[in-house]
């Protein structure tokens, strides 16, 4: 906690507006064994191997170790701590605990922390200030296995009759609250494999430089003169070079067993899990991340599986990413977002959100910021741009439902790439942001599918069908599935390659596309050629999209980072409107992924289809994916096929599929309408209250004049920001 603020306020002093970050020097160096003055506290249930382990890893670095059972509270209390227990009863035992602990002081050592030192606040304060807490997270059935094979019938706190599942379950939430690191045990792990973890963890922790993130367009030869931090790239959505923020070391992987720990987990659980292996503790302690999570992914979803996976049909799957507020999948991503981006906002700056969206964006955009509260909420403005003609009724009623006064929807009478573009030359023109900055004190910055926040939580929901599927018994951890995904800017697609990065047993990541077959193309050719492809409106347009700004990330991982590359192959594009990659790129391109494309008529046959064999009825994004993975998917593997979206947002042409005639024009009856022909899936509430509240409002409509699109983000910034300064 305090080495978090003091970093958090050294950001602070250091940066307003965009300077680098300063971070705390590390103060134990495994590499040496000289811990400085900084102690390693284990923490942990009783029967987690804190004692074991801590001899382990007090040998492995030469350092003294203590007992807090042993060496503190039998030589202050000079008799055994069960007879202790026994004479005064649990209550007055964990006081007198807790004093114990506030009274002992060490320094450079492994400590093993009793299981109830944590329930003592005071106490746990007071030692936590000494080093580093690291939370040894054991399987709640382990322990119990454990600890009736130890013969330990009774632990502290266990009061008659209350069984030790439970308590352990209770005793969960203090070690969630003081831990630095956590190390997540596996069923079976040895007590040398566990110390190893440890010291990986210390290591990690105090090694923050090696997590720090780079452009795809940099050039390997000639690394940034600065380090690039989470929080800078959370911030600054797009690096200065006009690339893509990546991890300068990839992604963390996980073993079988620490993945089998998931399997049981909670999607929150799972979440805030993966997120610490990909967040470094000194950008977001885990304590600040499990607040985040737990409130992203909670209630707001109608559904408390948060992203179910659904049987359909023969071995194909599909994952309900729909159950969020706006029902998209980019709720996934935007209900945590805005958090770890407001946590990460220097102080002093307002902060401008710039964002361009073909329909979902906006109003998952607008309802992630709009949950902001406080002083974040103040100083942080969402104005959404979206082409008028490129967003359904719905979408339009969705977005002009919110009116927080820091958020904001324009319509342009433009295409999406328009709209995107604009935003890329807002970011690029230092006149522009010069004034901003010093006039307003404002700084613009995107949510849009570039950003990492964005892409980060959506491993989660990649990670998570996987494990459904173990826990329902339609796989073994370890063999293989293939992920069908309706691709437009491809994020949700680029995810899921992140996912299999990190050990998901993911073997093609298919790419599916509407008419707009740009990337289907690419694929097939090796050619991106966006020449002689108007934009064709389509019956899913929310993948109408030319250039795909995720795949610039892919190619840099199937390039192994050739910076030179990208950058030369994404400034072909910009100049000559296409590329072309060389022949062994696309070879390693064609292994992790498939991409294909869809009619438009084969996508609502397909939605009809499946209603006809099985009631259920998919939007058309997921019927783009449909009929994709019936194309190319071998059938020898579960295919998992995304629904972006629930039906009832893209209503008449759902509609249209099931040739149902006489659709009312008014969307809200729309929806009532189809909640009857459509069994499953159930009707999306939230949606259906937010339009019956939105009503029908005029919204703001302007030219596709680049100058037109800064003047209201000018007069935006003017309004919101004018009056807090
Ligand atoms: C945004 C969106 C997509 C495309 O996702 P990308 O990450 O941009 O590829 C697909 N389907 C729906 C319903 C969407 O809202």
């Amino acid at each position: 906690m305090g080495l978090l603020n003091a970093s958090r306020r050294a950001v602070g002093a250091a940066r307003c507006c965009p300077s680098p970050l300063s971070t705390p020097k590390s103060w134990l160096s495994i590499k040496t064994a000289l811990p400085g003055d900084k102690n390693i506290l284990l923490m942990g249930p009783p029967g987690a191997g804190k004692t074991t382990v801590g001899r382990i890893v007090a040998h492995k670095l030469g350092l003294p170790v203590v007992d807090v059972d042993d060496d503190v509270l039998e030589t202050t209390w000079k008799m055994p701590v069960a007879a202790k227990l026994a004479s005064v009863g649990g209550k007055r035992f964990l006081e007198e605990e807790g004093q114990a602990l506030r009274n002992f002081s060490a320094s450079g050592c492994v400590v093993s922390l009793t299981g109830s030192n944590p329930l003592h606040a005071e106490a746990m304060r007071h030692v936590k200030e000494s080093g580093l807490v690291v939370y040894l997270d054991v399987d709640g059935e382990d322990i119990v296995r454990r600890l009736a094979a130890m013969e330990v019938n009774r632990i502290v706190g266990q009061e008659e009759g209350v069984p030790v599942r439970d308590i352990l379950l209770h005793r969960k939430r203090f070690y969630e609250k003081w831990l630095d690191v956590r190390v997540l045990c596996g069923t079976g792990d040895t007590a040398e494999e566990v110390a190893e973890k440890v010291l990986k963890a210390v290591e990690r922790y105090q090694n923050h430089d090696e997590e720090t993130y780079v452009s795809t367009r940099c050039d390997g030869a000639a690394p940034p003169h600065r380090k690039t931090y989470f929080g800078d790239v959370v911030v600054e959505g797009l690096a200065a070079d006009g690339g893509l923020y990546v991890p300068k070391n990839g992604f963390p992987k996980m073993d079988a067993r620490e993945w089998l720990r998931l399997v049981a987990m909670s999607y929150p659980e799972r979440a805030l899990v993966l997120l610490e292996k990909c967040i470094h503790p000194l950008d977001v302690s885990a304590l600040d991340l499990r607040t985040m999570v737990f409130n992203a992914y909670g209630s707001n979803f109608s559904s408390e599986a948060v992203a179910p996976v659904r049987h359909l049909v023969r071995n194909q799957y599909v994952q309900e990413l729909f159950h969020g507020p706006t029902a998209s999948f980019k709720d996934l991503a935007l209900q945590l977002m805005p958090q770890l981006f407001a946590h990460c906002l220097p102080p002093m700056c307002n902060y401008l959100v710039l964002v361009a969206t073909s329909g979902d964006t906006g109003s998952a955009v607008l309802s992630g910021f709009g949950r902001l509260s406080g002083a974040d909420r103040h100083r942080t403005g969402v104005l959404v741009f979206f082409p008028e003609e490129g967003v359904s009724e719905i979408q339009r009623l969705q977005m002009t439902s919110y009116t927080e006064d820091n958020a904001r929807a324009v319509g342009v009478l433009s295409d999406f790439d328009f709209c995107q573009r604009s935003i890329k030359r807002m970011f690029g023109e230092s006149g522009l942001t010069g004034h901003l900055a010093v006039e307003y004190g404002t700084v613009l910055s995107t949510a849009n599918s570039i950003n990492w926040a964005r892409l980060l939580p959506q491993v989660v929901y990649h990670s998570s069908a996987y494990l459904d599927l173990c826990r329902d018994g339609v796989i073994e951890f370890g063999e293989p599935i293939d992920v069908c995904i309706p691709t437009g800017n491809f994020g949700n697609a680029m995810s899921a390659l992140y996912a299999k990065q990190m050990g998901v047993p993911i073997r093609k990541v298919i790419c599916a596309s509407n008419h707009n077959r740009v990337v289907a193309d690419f694929f097939a050719t090796g050619e991106y050629d966006l020449r002689g492809r108007p934009l064709k409106p389509s019956r899913s347009p929310a993948i109408d999209i030319l250039k795909s700004s995720n795949l610039e990330r892919f190619i840099h991982h199937v390039s192994d980072g050739d910076g030179r590359l990208v950058g030369d192959l994404f400034a072909r594009l910009d100049g000559q409107q296409r590329f072309r990659v060389p022949e062994p790129l696309l070879g390693r391109i064609r292994q992790e992924a498939l991409a294909g494309w869809c009619s438009e008529d084969d996508c609502l046959a397909a939605i009809r289809g499946v209603r006809a064999q099985t009631g259920y009825v998919m939007d058309t994004h997921t019927a783009v994916a449909k009929v994709v993975a019936d194309g190319l998917q071998d059938g020898s593997c579960p295919a998992v096929l995304c629904a972006t979206a629930h039906c009832g947002k893209f209503a008449p042409a759902v509609f249209k599929a099931l040739q149902i005639q006489n659709i009312p024009e008014d969307p809200v009856e729309q929806l009532e309408k189809l909640e009857l022909a459509a069994p499953r899936p159930e009707m999306h509430t939230e949606m259906m209250k937010r339009l019956k509240e939105s009503g029908r409002r005029r919204q703001a409509v302007c030219q596709a004049d680049y100058g037109v699109l800064v003047e209201e983000v000018e007069s935006m910034i003017h309004d919101s920001f004018l009056k807090v300064m």
